[in-house]
C-alpha cells in the first residue's frame, strides 16, 4: 500500500491518502509540543517508538474485543489505519493523580483513586481543549448518548489492559489520553496512538517518569526514557 497526497499534518504525526478510500497511512514524527504548543522541540526517535508501540497496544486492545483503526505495520514510522472521522473527544483515563488534575483540584501528584476516573476534553485547539462533560457533548453534537456509553466502555477496557500489561513491565500507568474515529459505517473504533506522548508512565519501583513530562518539565533524559520503556514493552510482548 502506498501513500498518495496529504490529507493532513497534526503535531506529531502525517496522514496520508492510499489507493483505497477506506485506508489512511499514518506517519510518526520526531516533532514533539507542549503547554498547549507553546513549547515545540525534538525527541529523536519518538515517531519509530511511538509507532512500535501504538501498533503493539493496539493489538493487545484487539484482542481483548476492543476495535481499532489498526490494520498494518508497514515501516519503523508508518502504519496503514482505517479512515475514521476523529471524535472531537479527548478522553482522559487516570489511575494516580497528576498533571491538571493535581493542579485544578489542588492535590499532589501520585495519590492512588480507589478506582479510575474519566473526563473529557472538547479536541479544539483554538479553545484550547476545554473540560466538558457528556451532555455538554450531546448539546454540541459530539456525538451521541450510546457513542459516550460505547467509548466509556472501551476507555476504561483499555485501562483494564493497559495497566495490567505495564505493571508486569514494572511501570505504573497512571494516567492517558485516547482518541476514538467513527468508520464510513459508523462503527466506534479505537484510533490515534497509545504511546509515553499520551500516557504518564513511572518506574513502579522507583516512581521515575519514563514519559512525556521530561520534556515537557525540561527534566532531561526524554529520548533515554523513551527506549526505556520500548526496552520493557519488547521483553514483555508476545508472551
Ligand atoms: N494528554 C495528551 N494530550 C493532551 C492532553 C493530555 O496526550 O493534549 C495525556 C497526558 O500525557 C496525560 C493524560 O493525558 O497522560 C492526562 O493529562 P492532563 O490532563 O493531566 O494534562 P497535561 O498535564 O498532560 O497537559
Amino acid at each position: 500500500m502506498e501513500k498518495r497526497e496529504q490529507l493532513y499534518e497534526g503535531k506529531a504525526k502525517k496522514v496520508y491518502a492510499t489507493d483505497d478510500p477506506e485506508l489512511v497511512i499514518v506517519s510518526y514524527k520526531d516533532d514533539a509540543t507542549a503547554l498547549d504548543g507553546l513549547k515545540k522541540g525534538t525527541i529523536v526517535g519518538k515517531g519509530v517508538i511511538n509507532n512500535q508501540m501504538t501498533n503493539r497496544l493496539m493489538a493487545r486492545m484487539e484482542k481483548a474485543g476492543i476495535p481499532t483503526h489498526f490494520v498494518k505495520e508497514l515501516s519503523e514510522r508508518d502504519t496503514l489505519v482505517r479512515r475514521v472521522s476523529i471524535v472531537p473527544l479527548e478522553v482522559i483515563i487516570r489511575n494516580l493523580s497528576a498533571g491538571h488534575f493535581a493542579s485544578r483540584y489542588g492535590v499532589e501528584e501520585g495519590i492512588v483513586f480507589p478506582e479510575p476516573t474519566i473526563e473529557f476534553s472538547y479536541k479544539n485547539d483554538d479553545l484550547h481543549d476545554p473540560l466538558l462533560n457528556a451532555y455538554h457533548a450531546v448539546a454540541l453534537g459530539l456525538a451521541s448518548w450510546q457513542e459516550i456509553e460505547l467509548i466509556k466502555k472501551y476507555a476504561f477496557a483499555v485501562n483494564d489492559v493497559l495497566k495490567a500489561f505495564w505493571a508486569d513491565c514494572g511501570v505504573t500507568l497512571v494516567d492517558f489520553k485516547l482518541e476514538f474515529g467513527k468508520t464510513a459505517q459508523g462503527q466506534i473504533v479505537l484510533a490515534d496512538e497509545i504511546s509515553p506522548d499520551t500516557c504518564r508512565l513511572w518506574d513502579a519501583k522507583t516512581g521515575e517518569k519514563l514519559d512525556k513530562d521530561r520534556f515537557r518539565r525540561d527534566m532531561g533524559g526524554v529520548e533515554d526514557a523513551y527506549a526505556e520503556v520500548m526496552r520493557r514493552l519488547l521483553a514483555h510482548d508476545g508472551e
